[in-house]
């Protein structure tokens, strides 16, 4: 789906995998050392190097994000974003919209034309995905016009489940 000249793709698969984009987002932690999931996949498939950058930037806090190297990943740069957990990181939808905000604003700010993203706090962190989708492309949405560089934005979802409640929440938004 293209809006405002920048084609927002929805795919089932693993965001260490994405080949074509210039830059991949992590759901890191605020020690920006490493953790399960996403942040696992990304730490793992890039190599120790990446810890030892991304370790010195720490911490950060819920809603920031900032930019490192990828290694042996096959992107350019990692952007690792710490998202709220749920029920307790307050307020969750602005501390959620900050992240996609922030991590579209770094690609930007590097002239990088694409940028793929996981969806931020629904694993270990608990967002109700539902909502958390909605809430990624509200902001996608609300950023876009301020983009000049950035041409592809890609949500690469693990599941079959999740992979199908995205599109059907992006096709939502676009009937909006
Ligand atoms: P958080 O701590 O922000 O909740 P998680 O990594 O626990 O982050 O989960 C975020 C989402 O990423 C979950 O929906 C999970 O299923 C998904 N996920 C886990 N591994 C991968 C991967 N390799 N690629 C894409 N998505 C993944």
């Amino acid at each position: 789906m293209k809006i405002s000249g920048v084609e927002i793709q929805v795919v089932q698969g693993d965001i260490t995998r994405q080949e074509d984009m210039a830059v991949i987002v992590n759901a890191a932690n605020s020690s920006l050392r490493g953790g399960g999931g996403v942040d696992g996949a990304i730490h793992r498939a890039a190599g120790p190097e990446l810890k030892k950058e991304s370790s010195a930037l720490a911490p950060i806090g819920p809603g920031q994000a900032v930019i490192t190297g990828a290694y042996r990943l096959p992107n350019q740069y990692v952007i690792h974003c710490v998202g709220p957990v749920y029920g307790v990181h307050k307020p969750e939808d602005e501390l959620l919209a900050s992240c996609y905000r922030n991590a579209l604003r770094l690609a930007e700010k590097q002239q990088l034309d694409s940028i793929a993203f996981p969806a931020i706090s629904t694993g270990v962190y608990g967002y109700p995905m539902q909502e958390a989708a909605q809430v990624m492309f509200k902001t996608i949405i609300e950023v876009i016009a301020e983009l000049k560089h950035i041409k592809k934005i890609r949500i690469v979802l693990f599941d079959r489940p999740a992979y199908e409640l995205h599109r059907q929440a992006l096709e939502a938004c676009q009937a909006e």
